[in-house]
């Protein structure tokens, strides 16, 4: 069947929708999902070119599908990237973009606020392998200045952070990285393309967790990688063709789905979050609220600038316990408002249309020192939200079930 050409400099709500592989000869108008392991060639010699790249053209889903090719296609022009190469998870993606860039000897600058799972992959698993590793503030420059060496290779970082919302500034950071001749990549996870595109501000390669908001709907695990071609012919595929981290065919196809609403989601969310944190603000038994939508927050007007003016859908909060706080009557308090709830999920994950609730200092943040979570800035009090698609007068409502239970006399 001939196929449309989709006109250029279509809008990034159209492109969510419409950037995809050919259909097949029977016009499906939903993407069509390929889940088979290898691909019939017509002829060996094809077969031959095939193989050696010679030529175009699918051979082995571990290395290329095209359902897998769609999901990445869209996340591309949504990232305004040449390429994209989709993986098993938002981890197998950041080991992809470690075996790709770094050697035995080579340094990487890391926030010292991005996911766990990071820190420990690249100070722990990569270190093992000679890859040195450099930890500073998410929001001081200079710190990421003073840690450049001679063999920095690789500047990371994740905006927001989780779960204190803390706002670095993409394009200072690129700046670094390309005087130091080294590369930026960014965890887009907490905003996705549809609030900030890292590229746009100077970063060289986007991380993705689909797992969260891509999906956006909590059913799958799965993640990205976005480059240029150039990274992704000669640094990314090679590994990924070898190492494995291949995205399912199934996995990829919920996660192109889930792209289509991902904007509409993200604006609702956000405007929930928005919200939510206003109300928390106000509410006499909370301490402190973070998020990067209201202006009390310390990088309040970098984020309007650098996420399309707004804040995003991740809201944290400290209860009061007592000044200063009384570690052990913040955690009493905190797990009394995660309890009352009935609406929220209680529940590390986040980017679903559904409001989850956790307490970060006993379960995301659970396995460091309490004098390591006390310098984080994570305290026993602290609650973190990801909010959902809810109405919002229930989620109000859920909230203030615990909080006005709370002694408010501390
Ligand atoms: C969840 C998450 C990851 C890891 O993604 P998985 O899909 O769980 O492997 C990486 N970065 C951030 C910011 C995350 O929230």
């Amino acid at each position: 069947m001939t196929q449309k050409q989709l006109p250029d400099n279509l809008h990034p709500d159209t492109l969510a929708v419409r950037v995809a592989v050919d259909k097949s000869q029977y016009g499906e108008n939903s993407e069509a999902m390929y889940l088979t392991s290898s691909f019939v060639q017509p002829d060996a010699a094809t077969a031959a070119r095939r193989f050696a790249g010679e030529e175009d053209g699918y051979t082995y889903s571990r290395f290329t599908n095209p359902t897998v090719t769609s999901m990445e296609q869209r996340l591309a022009r949504l990232e305004g990237t040449q390429a994209c190469i989709g993986t098993s998870s938002g981890m197998a993606a950041i080991t992809l973009l470690c075996m790709g860039l770094l050697k035995a000897g080579d340094h990487v600058i890391c926030s010292q606020s991005v996911f766990g799972s990071t820190l420990r992959l690249i100070a722990g698993e990569f270190g093992k392998f000679g890859v040195q590793s450099t930890f500073v503030s998410q929001t001081d420059v200079a710190q990421w200045q003073a840690a450049v060496q001679p063999n920095t290779r690789l500047l990371f970082a994740e905006t927001p952070s989780n779960p204190l919302t803390e706002v670095c500034d993409i394009q200072a950071l690129a700046d670094v990285a390309h005087a130091a001749g080294a590369l930026l990549a960014v965890d887009n996870c907490f905003c996705t393309p549809a609030l900030q595109q890292p590229v746009k501000l100077g970063a060289d390669i986007v991380i993705h967790s689909g797992t969260k908001y891509l999906d956006g709907q909590g059913r799958v695990i799965a993640g990205a990688l976005c480059a240029s071609q150039q990274l992704v012919d000669k640094n990314f595929m090679p590994v990924m063709r070898s190492a494995g981290f291949t995205l399912s065919a199934f996995n990829a196809w919920v996660v192109l789905k889930g792209m289509e609403t991902l904007a509409i989601r993200m604006n609702a969310q956000s405007a929930n979050a928005l919200a939510l944190a206003t109300w928390l603000q106000a509410q006499p038994q909370v301490a402190r609220v973070y998020y990067p939508g209201l202006a009390s927050h310390p990088q309040h007007a970098l984020a309007m600038r650098q996420q399309s003016g707004t804040g995003g859908a991740v809201v944290s909060f400290d209860v009061k316990a007592g000044n200063p706080a009384d570690p052990v009557l913040a955690r009493q308090q905190a797990f009394h408002v995660i309890d009352s709830t009935q609406v929220c999920s209680i529940t590390a994950n986040l980017g679903d249309t559904k409001t989850t609730i956790t307490h970060p200092a006993s379960t995301s943040h659970g396995r460091i020192t309490e004098a390591q979570r006390q310098a984080a800035g994570i305290g026993q009090g602290l609650i973190r939200l990801a909010v959902g698609l809810e109405n919002i007068e229930d989620l109000k409502a859920d909230l203030d079930r615990g909080l006005r239970s709370l002694d408010t006399s501390i």
